[in-house]
Formats: C-alpha cells, structure tokens, sequence
C-alpha cells in the first residue's frame, strides 16, 4: 500500500528582548549559571508577574509578517507541570485565545509550484530553564537564566508532505524572522527551535493517522533526516499490520534514527486555566498600526523588487534574497557597478563557495562586500581579466588585503597594448605552425587553443576582447 506523509511544525523561536517577559532580568545568553534571575522567574512566593511590552510587539510582528489575524485579546494560560526546570510549576503560555492566527507562509520546494502552508497560530509563553545532568556524581543541576525569556511559537498546518517541504518551510520562517529582526534565530544556542510532527495515511485518504513528534532538531539538515527516517519507519510499521503509537520521539544525530522519549500527553494533562495574575492582553489598532510602520521589506517582497530593480534570474534572485545579510552585502557590491547579473554571479559563485569551502559566514567572511565590489569594479574597468580576478579573489581571503593593491604588488594589470599582444600572437603562431594550418583549413575549433597559449604567455592577464579580435582577423 502507498502512504502518503503528513507533517505539521512547531517552532519555538527566542524572541530578541533585553529583559525577560515577566520580570526585568537579563537575557544576556553565556552568563554565569542564575546570574540572570530574581525571585520572579525563579518562582518565589508572593511575586507577580508584569508582561513586557516589547515581547508583545514582536509578537505582532511577527504575527504580521506570517500574514496571521492578530487577536486583539488575547489571553495568558498557566500550563501545569511539576519539573525543577520551570520552579513555579507551571509556565505561563496562551492556550485558548493565541496572541495570532490563521496565517500561511509561501514556500519553494524547487519542485512544486509555490505552496501556501496554514499557520494555525502564534502563542506567547515564557521559556523554562535548563537541566544539566552529572551522572558521574549522580547529581543534577539547573540554570535558571533561559527561565522566562521571551518565546513565540509558530505552529503549522499538517500542510506538508515530504521533508523537503518541511525543510523549505522552515528556511522561509528562519528568514523572515531574521529580516524582521525579533530573534536570533541562532539554531545551535536554541534560540530557533523544531519540532516535527508526522503522521502517515493511505494515499487518497482523507483522515489523518496517528502521529508521532520529534524533538530535538537543531539544524535544518536534522530536521529533513529525521523526518525521512521517521517516514521509513513509520511505513514499516504500518506495513507490517501494526499501528503507529502516539508519542514523542528523540533524533540522534550520531545514530540517525529516533527511539521513544515518552508517551504523548494531551492538553488535558497539563490543567490549563487563565492566568489569575495576569489581566487579558488587549493590542489595540493603534500598536498594530505602529508595528506596521515598522515593517522592514519582506524576502517574498525584496525577491520582486530583485528581479524588477537589478534584472536578476529567478533563481539568483531567489538565492540572494534567502538572508537579509546575503541581500545586504549583494546590494553593496552592485551599487557601484554597471553589469548587476555579473554581481550576483560572483557572489553565488564564486564569494558564496568560498564561504562553504572554508566554513565561513557573511559576518566573519575575511572578504568585505565594500572589497569585494572594488574586485568587480576592477574588472568592468578592464584593468584585470576574469582569470585574474579570480586569483586576487583567493589572495584577498588569504591576506584581506585591497584588491586594488594586490594586483599593483602582484603586477597582475590587465595587457591590453596592442602591440605587446601582437608581438605574442605571432609567436604562438610561429611555435604552433601546424594548428595554424589546420585552422586555416578549417578547425575552427583550435580558436581556443590559440586562446590558451596567450593566456599562458600573459598569466591570464591579455585582454581577451583584443585578443580574440587579433586571432581572427590574423588567422
Ligand atoms: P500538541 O500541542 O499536542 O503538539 P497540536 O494539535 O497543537 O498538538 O499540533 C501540533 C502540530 O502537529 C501542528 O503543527 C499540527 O499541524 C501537527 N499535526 C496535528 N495532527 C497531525 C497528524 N495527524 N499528522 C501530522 N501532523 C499533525
Ligand atoms: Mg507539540
Ligand atoms: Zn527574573
């Protein structure tokens, strides 16, 4: 029998506050264990807590650019648990009315058309602390400082339907989120979060099958593994006549599988109830119409103005706009320069391999979009040819160091003097009598032989335009 897959998200992104949602504590991430605490989020009795109004525009920030409907009630929830991470008992989240909902995000596959995913919906809760397990002296300790800080989660339709999907999807929201500049969207600190829920059904049925929920994804690679690992063994099961359990999963990497973590609890399980400490959070148009101004131009919005503005490819537009720090660094390179597609070619190319060659990002990259501009500004200027580009490109990252004045150093100018250039074509035509005669008599293809020779004689440095020009009208 055929399955089809059916996967649904929930992300949990840190939202970039300085102070913690209910009290003003730090979140200040890498310092000391409970450096960052105070009798609120370390669940003394007696406190209240205050919700911060920076978390909440955030939250409507991000509500908006995931084209949610902001409820402009909403309501905090105490969801019931006993576990020394969050000492109250309970984290304060919204379960019943969500700061937002009904939204969608639009994703590319590379194989499909663009596919609308459903947001359910956004929530606002606090995050709990950390547990770090000393199994040597049998003993377990916690730091509270994560304890309170800021969240949204961001939970999806079951729209999706294979891991390539659910990997696009959560490109896209990483992406947006970093363009609207409300969380770090860090992966390996945890600031950006996933969980995958799965669930396989007979093709063509309409009903979902039970679902299992996989937890600790830290990259988006491990998120695609883990679901086509989930889905194969899922189809095993099924397969084999057995039903599939509810329950949460755990991916290791290191084996690439996922084993049981626990039974699925329900929201039964954890006793919601409103919040007696909080009163309803009320956003009115005003905020709404404040953060909207603050809208920053969105990847799907900055994809069209690429395309319209530089006369980019779909695809270089598409690779460009994918971060807000790839698209800030193409714009600075193209300012100054006339042929833009050029720019964008280099950068996929030629900067971008670079940085996954050498395991650098745009941030720490030891060539700067200013430097690397000056490289391109040199070519469209004729003073150096493409090859040799490319050879200043390497001694930049080496020695970060001014194009311009490597190739001064390095004597690396562009030849485009007409009789330098004619003196070495006839020499290779001199050392190379017999392609002249086979050209001649028509191989035309041994243009690029000839090419070679003076490119050889010349470093790379012989202008090709003069060159190729020279070789016809001579051969
Ligand atoms: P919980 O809070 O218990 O994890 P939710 O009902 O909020 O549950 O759903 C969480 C996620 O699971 C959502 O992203 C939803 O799309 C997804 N989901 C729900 N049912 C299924 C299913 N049968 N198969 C796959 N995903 C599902
Ligand atoms: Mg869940
Ligand atoms: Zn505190």
């Amino acid at each position: 029998m055929l399955f089809e897959p059916v996967i649904g998200l929930e992300v949990h992104a840190q939202l970039k506050t300085k102070s913690k949602i209910f009290c003003g504590c730090s979140t200040q991430f890498g310092n000391p264990p409970n450096a960052n605490t105070c009798p609120v989020c370390t669940g003394m009795p007696g406190v209240l807590p205050v919700l911060n109004k920076q978390a909440v525009t955030f939250a409507i920030k991000a509500a908006l650019a995931t084209h949610c409907k902001i409820n402009q009630e909403s309501r905090f929830d105490r969801k019931n648990y006993f576990y020394p991470d969050l000492p109250k008992g309970y984290q304060i989240s919204q379960f019943a009315l969500p700061i937002a909902e009904h939204g969608y995000l639009e994703i590319d596959d590379n194989l499909s058309s663009i596919l609308k995913i459903g947001i359910t919906r956004i929530h606002m809760e606090e995050d709990a602390g950390k547990l770090i397990h000393d199994s040597a002296r049998a003993r377990s300790m916690v730091d509270l400082n994560r304890t309170g800080v800021p969240l949204i989660e961001i939970v999806s339709e079951p729209d999706l339907r294979t891991p390539q999907q659910a990997g696009a999807y959560l490109r896209k929201l990483h992406s947006i989120l970093k363009y609207i500049d409300v969380c770090d969207c860090n992966m390996e600190q945890g600031n950006f979060r996933c969980d995958a829920n799965i669930s396989l059904r007979p093709l063509g049925q309409k009903a979902f099958g039970i679902r299992a929920e996989l937890k600790n994804l830290n990259s988006f690679k491990h998120v695609e593994k883990a679901i086509s690992y989930e889905i194969e063994r899922q189809t095993y099961v099924l397969e084999e006549g057995r039903a599939v359990i509810q329950e949460t999963r755990l991916w290791d990497p290191v084996k690439n599988k996922t084993h049981s973590m626990r039974g699925k609890e329900e929201a039964h399980d954890y006793r919601y109830f409103p919040d007696p400490d909080l009163v309803p959070l009320i956003v009115d148009d005003k905020w709404i119409l404040s953060v909207e101004k603050q809208m920053p131009e969105l990847p799907d919005e900055k994809y069209s103005r690429f395309i319209k503005e530089y006369n980019l490819e779909d695809y270089d537009a598409k690779v460009l706009t994918s971060s807000l720090e790839l698209a800030d660094f193409f714009e600075i390179v193209a300012q100054p320069l006339k042929d833009k597609k050029q720019a964008a070619n280099w950068i996929i190319t030629i900067f971008l391999g670079m940085l996954n060659s050498k395991d650098f990002s745009i941030s720490n990259s030891p060539v700067t979009a200013i430097e690397f501009s000056k490289l391109l500004t040199l070519i469209e200027n004729n003073k150096i040819t493409t090859i040799v580009a490319k050879i200043v490109f390497d001694e930049m990252v080496k020695t970060k160091k001014d194009p311009e004045i490597i190739v001064k150093e390095k004597n690396l100018e562009q030849v485009s003097d007409l009789s330098e250039l004619e003196t070495m074509v006839l020499e290779v035509f001199s050392e190379n009598p017999g392609e002249v005669v086979l050209y001649r008599n028509g191989k035309t293809k041994l243009f690029s032989f000839f090419m070679g020779k003076i490119m050889k004689k010349t470093q790379g440095k012989a202008d090709p335009k003069i060159v190729t020009q020279m070789l016809k009208s001579k051969l």
